[in-house]
């Protein structure tokens, strides 16, 4: 039922906004309604027991509006099966449970997003499953931290919050090499800027409360993959364990996703303004974003992502004091968690998104601010990180 509904019906429309904008569904043959309805129905009504309608009966399983949303995420990874959870750690956690057993072993980043880590080492640990961290941007390096019982090596591309940049298409053949799957966490680039299945990738995870929502206006997760035994499992422990988007959420996420390639074309406008202005600034010591030809990742960026995004992480001379100055004195970037909305947002990692690594192999520099650049206009921005850094 919701397993063939997710199923991207769209594989021949080659455009990404062509898909973005049509596919998973089509006006409704009786309303003529060109938008997918917020079907807010926990349940179905059966034509007898069993006779489903439209292959829906309960609300957990499947819902329509979740189903467009799926089918829709499938289409614009280029691939087979979508599947969208109440938020991106819910994703996450139906992907570890999924793939690993106790005894087994997987491999994250040595920069992975803070939620990430903190679920492996605090609750995944408990149950047995082992992990070793890599950076991501180091082929060898992740090579060498593959264990006999590694399933999953995990990536995120490019990483938050130090933009380190990993090969995909090298990173599937270190993990195939030892019968692992490649698993990437796509939410930095979204799958306008880097779409990891035709490169080998396994699953690609995204939390769509960043880049695909877009508008910061709702929370959800993603797992896509052409491999139809890993789909059957995600499938089965969406519904065991319930971590699902309800339909308003759906359509929001579904809402955002029409305009994803025009605004990230607008992101990596403003993100270059600003790097530019950045890269030449006295109280910045350094400026990581892949677009830079001296970014360590820039070649492999540009071999498999179409432009660079919208990410920014900068180091403030003066440490600490001076970077969290620098997150209170803009004006347009507003101090706050979260990424890739509309809205240009500022932070300091290592006291706000990334506070549970401290102390661990995974703790940011203090000296660290990061930059969510938004649509507005790129002067009305350029001017307000230059009156907050004067
Ligand atoms: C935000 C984020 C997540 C977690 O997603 P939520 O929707 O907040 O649960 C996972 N990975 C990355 C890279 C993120 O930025």
């Amino acid at each position: 039922m919701s397993e063939q509904r997710s199923k991207a019906d769209s594989t021949s429309w080659q455009g990404f906004s062509t898909r973005a904008v049509h596919a998973g569904y089509e006006p409704d043959p009786q309303t003529g309604a060109v938008n997918v309805p917020i079907y807010a129905s926990s349940t179905f009504a059966q034509d007898g027991v069993g006779g489903l309608r439209g292959g829906f009966e309960y609300a957990r399983t499947g819902n329509p509006t979740r189903a467009a949303l799926e089918a829709n995420l499938a289409a614009i990874e280029k691939g087979t099966y979508g599947r969208a959870f109440g938020s991106g750690m819910a994703a996450t956690d139906c992907l570890l449970r999924t793939a690993l057993r106790p005894g087994d072993h997987l491999v994250i980043p040595n920069d992975a997003y803070g939620g990430t880590f903190r679920l492996i080492d605090k609750v995944f640990s408990q149950w047995g499953i082992e992990y070793s961290v890599a950076p991501v941007s180091d082929v060898d390096a992740v090579r060498a931290a593959v264990r006999p019982n590694t399933k999953l090596v995990w990536i995120e591309t490019p990483t938050n919050p130090l933009l380190n940049v990993g090969d995909i298409e090298a990173l599937a053949g270190v993990a195939h090499e030892a019968n692992a799957k490649l698993v990437v966490d796509n939410t930095f680039a979204s799958p306008y800027l880097q779409q990891p299945l035709p490169l080998g990738a396994d699953v690609v995870l995204h939390s769509t409360t960043k880049y695909i929502g877009g508008h910061s206006d709702v929370v959800g997760g993603a797992l896509i993959t052409d491999d139809e035994e890993l789909d059957t499992a995600f499938a089965f422990l969406q519904n065991g364990a319930g971590a699902v988007p309800g339909a308003f959420d759906a359509f929001l996420t579904l809402r955002g996703i029409k305009t994803l390639a025009l605004r990230m074309e607008r992101h990596s406008d403003n993100a270059e303004a600003l790097v530019e202005l950045l890269t030449s600034h006295p109280k910045i010591d350094q400026v990581i974003y892949p677009g830079l030809a001296d970014h360590p990742g820039h070649d492999a960026a540009a071999k498999q992502m179409l432009r660079f995004g919208g990410m920014i992480s900068v180091r403030v001379n003066g440490g600490k004091q001076a970077a969290q100055e620098f997150c209170s004195r803009t004006e347009i970037f507003t101090l706050a968690e979260s990424l890739g909305g509309v809205e240009s947002l500022i932070e300091h990692p290592g006291a706000m998104t990334h506070a549970s690594t401290e102390g661990s192999e995974l703790e940011v520099p203090d000296d660290l601010v990061r930059l969510s650049v938004g649509i507005e206009d790129a002067a009305d921005l350029v001017g307000d990180v230059e009156q907050a850094l004067s």
